[in-house]
């Protein structure tokens, strides 16, 4: 018979990867699966201002966060493996993880923290252009656009953030916002407002991206008007950029039939993060809250593995 873990958790996020320490150190048998790189959205996120201690002046990032979090981990003997589960078995005492080559892991309980991934901008052709001058990351592909055109959709704290960012590398960078008014923060819109190098597009959505195999060209809609706007890449540079920072959608596609409550695709705890299934807990950006931010994921990832603690000390 294979091992029957004290706690299974599923991804490696800022969730997750707190949820493992805290395991460690309460010495329940632990196993941490992620089916990619460790800490999900934040790995990819250049400037982290509002995590507590985390210094931005000292060039810490995201990914030197992260790897942290990741060697804290492991100093308190959690197990990992690399997988990607497929399909979940979560009522009764042993819940059962299988992943796509189906091996079963299974556990006394379960901490899904498996976040969230960014909504695709929705224009025509979108698919045909992802890492080809579409992206949704611009730590790692701003240095592409090196003294080029750049446009980001979106108009929140991650899309003028990432927009300031990117006017370090691109020449122009034009913020297309599909109304007149910005949601991000006052204090980044002012920073925005200041930056000569960025522009903005009211009122405005891409409906359309094509290009000979890179991106050179998109149909931009204003939405009171019905104008359309064609926008084309300068020839000197044969492509543009198009970054998309619109929100998240939780990642609970394999969680569809497990019999967990969930509110618009995201799972329902209580404060102490245990959901409807007697056993598993969700934590960080997958559950349904109204902050979703790295301090908050590690709160929830603390919270949940001492409450298996709790659970499986009473199964005993
Ligand atoms: P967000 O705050 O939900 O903003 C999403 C933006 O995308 C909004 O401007 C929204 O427009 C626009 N949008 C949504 N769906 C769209 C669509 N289908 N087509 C075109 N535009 C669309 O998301 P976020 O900026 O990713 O931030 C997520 C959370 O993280 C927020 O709570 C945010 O405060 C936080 N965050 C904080 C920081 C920071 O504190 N430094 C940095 C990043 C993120 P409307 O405005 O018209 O709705």
């Amino acid at each position: 018979m294979g091992t029957i873990y004290d706690l299974i958790i599923l991804g490696a996020g800022p969730a997750g990867l707190a949820a493992g320490l805290y395991g460690g150190r309460y010495r329940l048998d632990t196993l941490l699966i992620e089916k990619s790189q460790d800490g999900g959205q934040i790995a990819i996120t250049s400037d982290i201002e509002n995590y507590p201690g985390q210094m931005v002046e000292e060039e810490e990032s995201g990914a030197t966060l992260i790897r942290r979090m990741t060697k804290q981990v492991e100093k308190f003997g959690v197990h990992r493996v690399s997988a990607a589960i497929e399909k979940t078995e979560l009522e009764g005492p042993v819940k059962r993880l299988i992943d796509s080559k189906g091996n079963v892991y299974e556990g006394k309980t379960v901490i899904i923290a498996t976040g969230a991934h960014p909504r695709p901008i929705g224009c025509k052709n979108e698919k045909d252009f992802l890492g080809k001058g579409i992206s949704f990351c611009a730590t790692c592909d701003a240095n592409f656009y090196e003294d080029m055109e750049v446009y980001v959709v979106g108009g929140g704290d991650s899309a003028i953030e990432e927009a300031i960012y990117l006017t370090k590398f691109a020449r122009k960078v034009t913020v297309i916002h599909r109304r007149d008014q910005l949601r991000a923060a006052q204090s980044i819109q002012e920073k925005a407002f200041r930056n000569e190098k960025l522009h903005f597009m009211w009122d405005s959505v891409v409906d359309e991206v094509s290009g000979d195999g890179i991106l050179d060209r998109m149909v931009v809609r204003n939405v009171k008007t019905g104008r359309l706007t064609e926008v084309l890449a300068d020839p000197d540079d044969g492509m543009f950029g198009l970054f998309g920072f619109i929100g998240y959608l939780p990642n609970t596609g394999l969680l569809e039939d497990s019999g967990l409550a969930m509110e618009n695709g995201y799972i329902r705890t209580n404060e102490d993060m245990h959901t409807n299934i007697e056993g598993v807990y969700a934590a960080g950006d997958v559950r349904v809250k109204s902050l979703r931010q790295v301090v908050t994921a590690a709160a929830d990832g603390a919270i949940a593995a001492c409450q298996a603690e709790h659970y499986v000390a009473d199964m005993q």
